[in-house]
């Protein structure tokens, strides 16, 4: 089946689905995204995904055309048009064509764009679990960019991925300003240490959904958590590390900075929460398909 793609109001096969060389989400960066999975049928935590869209959209003082649950159904009638069973799906809203001047003043038509996926692997074999470098790069600042709002421009992550692909690493770990972990380039970073998991608050970082689910997870598990700044010492001696997010999911990470975490393998607890992450995802969310609970799928699509 051909892709099909949800550009302003309309689905239309992917080689019809163009933005303006115009279009300030591709001359600044300036529009906002989401980055959202569907699983057996249903989309995870689609309301929380649409909820920050919104956030990010009234942060840069853009009009999302449509309302929210408007929005909601163009994911899901996307989802639904391509067949989707289990995916990952990439809202996108741009601030729309203008002149060559920075100001948004011009861009009248922000754009929508949902495109669809039926599956994505973010890194090689995580399972094994990640070796994770530092970056020179520090995460960009609540006052310059803030890592909050979910923006087109991804240029500090896109240095600091380079960077740990350049030094052999499958991910980097991004500190803020002051030295404090932060998060990775399209993660959020917890530690599981003797007094429970840690993770930074999010000043610093994107409030990641994922990291809300594990945070959920954690206290179903009656795992002690705990949301506050730490250093590299912390991650550098904790018992167990991972990443959180929409596309990579939980993976465990195995050595930041070519120290080993814990016994370098994937950590029990680590283990736990991936495995009621597993059991949530395919029992929550918005359905794509009437009654489609429990849809057969085959690579991603519907059978
Ligand atoms: N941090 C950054 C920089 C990201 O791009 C992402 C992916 N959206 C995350 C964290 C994780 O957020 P979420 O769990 O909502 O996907």
């Amino acid at each position: 089946m051909d892709e099909a793609i949800y550009v302003d109001g309309r689905i239309v096969p992917a080689a019809e689905a163009t933005v303006s060389v115009f279009d300030h989400g591709l001359l600044y960066g300036d529009g906002i995204f989401e980055g959202i999975r569907a699983y057996g049928g249903r989309v995870f935590k689609l309301d929380q995904h649409i909820e920050r869209l919104f956030d990010s959209a009234r942060a840069i003082r853009l009009t999302i055309p449509g309302t929210p649950e408007d929005i909601a159904d163009a994911v899901v009638a996307t989802c639904r048009h391509n067949e989707i069973v289990d995916g990952y799906i990439r809202l996108v809203v741009t601030r729309g064509a203008g002149d060559l001047s920075v100001s948004p003043a011009s861009c009248l038509h922000p754009r929508v764009i949902v495109i669809v996926k039926p599956s994505l692997a973010v890194h090689r074999d995580p399972s094994a679990g990640l070796h994770v470098v530092t970056s020179p790069f520090r995460r960009n600042a609540p006052d310059a960019t803030p890592p909050g709002i979910k923006s087109l421009n991804y240029l500090n992550n896109v240095l600091a991925r380079i960077d740990a692909t350049d030094r052999g690493a499958d991910e980097a770990l991004l500190l803020d300003a002051q030295g404090y972990v932060a998060e990775a380039t399209v993660e959020n970073f917890f530690i599981m240490t003797d007094r429970g998991l840690l993770t930074p608050p999010t000043s610093t970082n994107l409030k990641g959904i994922t990291r809300a689910t594990v945070l959920e997870i954690a206290s179903s598990l009656n795992i002690r958590a705990e949301e506050r700044p730490f250093t590299l010492l912390d991650v550098w001696t904790a018992r167990e590390a991972f990443l959180c997010g929409t596309a990579a999911e939980i993976v465990p990470v195995v050595t930041v900075d070519k120290r080993t975490i814990g016994t370098g393998r994937p950590g029990p607890a680590t283990a736990r929460i991936v495995s009621a992450f597993a059991t949530l995802v395919r029992s929550t969310g918005t359905p794509i398909y009437a009654g489609a609970a429990e849809t057969a799928a085959v690579g991603g699509y519907r059978v």
